[in-house]
């Protein structure tokens, strides 16, 4: 029989939830909107009760607590989201279900799922995933595996050059102010241009900034990691006119160095929007929960023989 696995990806707005065979497809699914902790963690755990599932992965927005020897492993731990700040999210699921619960930042889960799930991708080592939207966030796959460190990465809040002369605009970010996410999310092009960034028309001068921000962080990206391809996803990329301008730019910036023919022309192949769309995040963290359940059940089996 074919084993079935839940996946969650929790957003500030929505939390959606689907259940398939971790391998790209969604049997059923749904959407949560994002109150309190208990209002929505307490009903992704009734989506789930309803199958016989095998493993669940979650993928909440962070910053998130991934370090299995703290305290604060699988925790939301300081967010400017009202109520969520220390909210542990794996604990509701570990009561409620007796089979492999993993967790992972939502970005790090897309990029798991652009990753694993797409045949071109799959031949790859590496692949940098950024989403730029309501805010901005980064996973990378190196090594074929999603990377943390002292937690995760947070490409998003990476300091770019400001002419202010050009971009007078402070950036929104209450940490950083003018790093890639305080001048660059869509609350960022909301606030600089006064108006929702969906409303800009495209030959608005905020796209061509806006690409040019989006190049300096994939420059620094493509200079510290190597990705072997860049995916770029979220609502901000939704104006494709934004992908042709940024390869150009990305290859502008770079200047030939390092000289990679894939870092050169077009770029068609290299800077690319998710193939999964909208879903990369959710089936990403069932094919996370696929493959967690599947190491756990190697490890109790070498425990088991060895
Ligand atoms: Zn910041």
């Amino acid at each position: 029989m074919t084993k079935l696995y839940g996946g969650m990806e929790g957003g500030g707005t929505k939390f959606v939830c689907a259940v398939g065979t971790g391998s790209g497809n969604i049997i059923d699914e749904i959407r949560i909107p994002t109150t309190s902790p208990s209002e929505t963690i307490d009903q992704a755990v009734g989506f789930f009760l309803n199958f016989d599932l095998a493993a669940i992965g979650l993928a909440p927005f962070g910053p998130l607590g991934l370090n299995p020897a703290s305290s604060t492993f699988g925790s939301i731990t300081s967010t400017p989201k009202p109520g969520w700040s220390e909210t542990n999210i794996v604990a509701p699921f570990q009561k409620a279900f007796h089979i492999p619960i993993s967790i992972d930042l939502d970005v790090n889960a897309a990029a798991f799922g652009e990753f694993s799930l797409i045949p071109d991708n799959l031949a790859l080592d590496s692949l940098a995933y950024f989403t730029i939207g309501t805010g901005i966030g980064a996973g990378f796959i190196i090594n074929r595996k999603v990377t943390h460190g002292l937690s995760h990465p947070e490409a998003g809040h990476m300091r770019l050059p400001h002419d202010r002369k050009r971009d007078p605009f402070p950036g929104i970010c209450p940490f950083h102010g003018d790093c890639f996410e305080g001048m660059a999310s869509g609350p960022a092009l909301a606030s600089r241009w006064r108006k929702p960034a969906e409303t800009l028309p495209n030959n608005h001068p905020a796209w061509d900034l806006e690409a040019m921000y989006i190049a300096y962080a994939l420059v620094n990206v493509i200079l510290t990691v190597s990705p072997q391809r860049i995916v770029l996803g979220g609502g901000v990329m939704n104006h494709k006119q934004l992908f042709p301008s940024i390869r150009a730019k990305v290859e502008k910036l770079l200047n030939g160095y390092p000289a990679m023919p894939v870092l050169t022309g077009s770029m068609e192949e290299y800077i690319i929007p998710p193939a999964l769309g909208n879903r990369s995040g959710v089936l990403g963290a069932m094919a996370l929960a696929k493959s967690h359940a599947r190491r756990q059940s190697y490890s109790r089996q070498a425990n088991l023989t060895g």
